[in-house]
């Protein structure tokens, strides 16, 4: 009997276990309250990496998921949304330069890439840096790392599948009876029956555990991101510069984001997302110390995505114990992971053995 799978949530995800599941042959249903790609996965850095994933399953997860990025886009014709550009990174200090050093030797351990420049190397790779921006070495350069177009991403996953698309219709109840999910409903009254669902619900993922009856702890926290409009500036990769990390975001456009500006968001009691005009500002004047070409650029949105971050940061990936058919794929670092664990956690739905590969992961730690 071939199985009916509910898939709860559209972004990368959801987009990444529905294709998995249909591959192997299952009818699918992915449900979104919103527009695919409309949560988290339409507002991250999607920066694909291993670096400083810790502890060691989570960054053998990581690089898996890194070559599963790879084969996807080998594979498909067109697969513009992703891009292995490599990424740079120094310190501003001599703190955090033994960091990186640590972070360097440690991944390298591992066996990932990673290599040290120095500035005139590094602006070989980037010419349009300010020299006066770089140190003089001690400039780190993963190649293997690169960034995704998450919405690319997902609309080829979603199309790829022929799974059914049900969008602006948010999940409200599953009937449970015994130790099994029976039904999924939807706020707008259909009901749909399951014999296993997934919860790909990022963010409000919780939500859609506690209407199960399991309590997954989550710790989501808001990231600011700045598009600006396109600007004739040559950044051709990821960059982690002290004050302002960036990359292409496609069309000629960047990306700006730093840890500092995630502060300046605000969410008031009606719910409404800000954020801090200066605050931005001030990001985008880094962005331009480092890359003068930046000046002509104007920003174009900003936008505040929620990561979703389980409780004691790991991903939650697998089948619930306590009721066998309700499944979860829920992290932070989605749109590295999610291709690879999202058909790992689809094979699990199908019976398939990955007990090895998601013991780290499992919702029962908690
Ligand atoms: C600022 C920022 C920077 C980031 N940087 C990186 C990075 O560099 N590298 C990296 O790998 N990751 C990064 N991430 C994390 C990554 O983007 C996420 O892990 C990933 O996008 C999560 O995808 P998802 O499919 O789980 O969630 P989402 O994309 O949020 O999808 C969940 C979907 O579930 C739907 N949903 C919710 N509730 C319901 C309901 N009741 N019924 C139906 N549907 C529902 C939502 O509408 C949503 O579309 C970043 C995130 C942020 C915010």
């Amino acid at each position: 009997m071939t199985a009916q799978v509910v898939v709860i949530g559209a972004g990368v995800y959801g987009a990444a276990v529905a294709a998995e599941l249909r591959r192997r042959g299952a009818q699918v249903t992915v449900v979104d309250s919103g527009a695919p790609a409309g949560g988290t996965s339409g507002a991250t850095f999607s920066w694909t990496n291993s670096n400083g994933k810790e502890p060691r399953p989570y960054h053998d997860l990581s690089v898996a998921a890194m070559e599963a990025h790879r084969k996807l886009a080998a594979a498909v014709a067109g697969s513009d949304w992703y891009h292995e550009t490599g990424n740079l990174e120094w310190a501003a200090d001599d703190a955090e330069l033994a960091r990186l050093r640590r972070k360097v030797d440690s991944v390298t351990g591992y066996g990932y890439g990673a290599r040290w420049l120095t500035r005139a190397e590094a602006l070989r790779l980037e010419p349009d840096i300010d020299p006066a921006g770089l140190p003089a070495d001690g400039i780190a350069y993963f190649p293997d790392e690169g960034w995704i177009e998450p919405a690319r991403l997902v609309g080829h996953l979603l199309a790829a599948s022929g799974a059914e698309r049900v969008f602006n219709d948010a999940v409200t109840h599953l009937d449970v009876s015994g130790d099994r999910v029976r039904a999924v409903r939807l706020a707008s009254g259909r009901e749909l029956p399951a014999d296993a669902v997934v919860n790909c619900a990022g963010p409000e993922a919780a939500g859609i555990a506690a209407l199960a009856g399991l309590a997954l702890p989550m710790r989501n926290t808001p990231g600011v991101l700045i598009h600006t409009a396109p600007v004739a500036v040559a950044v051709g990769r990821v960059i982690h510069a002290p004050h302002v990390h960036l990359r292409p975001d496609g069309g000629g456009r960047l990306l700006l984001h730093t840890h500092e500006v995630d502060n300046a968001a605000h969410v008031s009691d009606s719910g409404e997302t800000s954020v801090d005009p200066a605050a931005v500002d001030e990001v985008v004047a880094a962005g331009r110390a480092l890359y003068p070409g930046l000046a002509a650029a104007s920003v174009e949105s900003v936008r505040v995505g929620v990561r979703p971050i389980p409780g004691d940061g790991l991903p939650v990936l697998g089948r619930a114990r306590r009721l066998p058919n309700f499944h979860f794929a829920v992290s932070h670092s989605g749109a590295t992971l999610s291709v690879h664990a999202g058909a790992l956690v689809a094979a699990e739905v199908l019976g398939e053995d990955h007990s090895a590969e998601l013991a780290a992961f499992r919702f029962e730690r908690f």
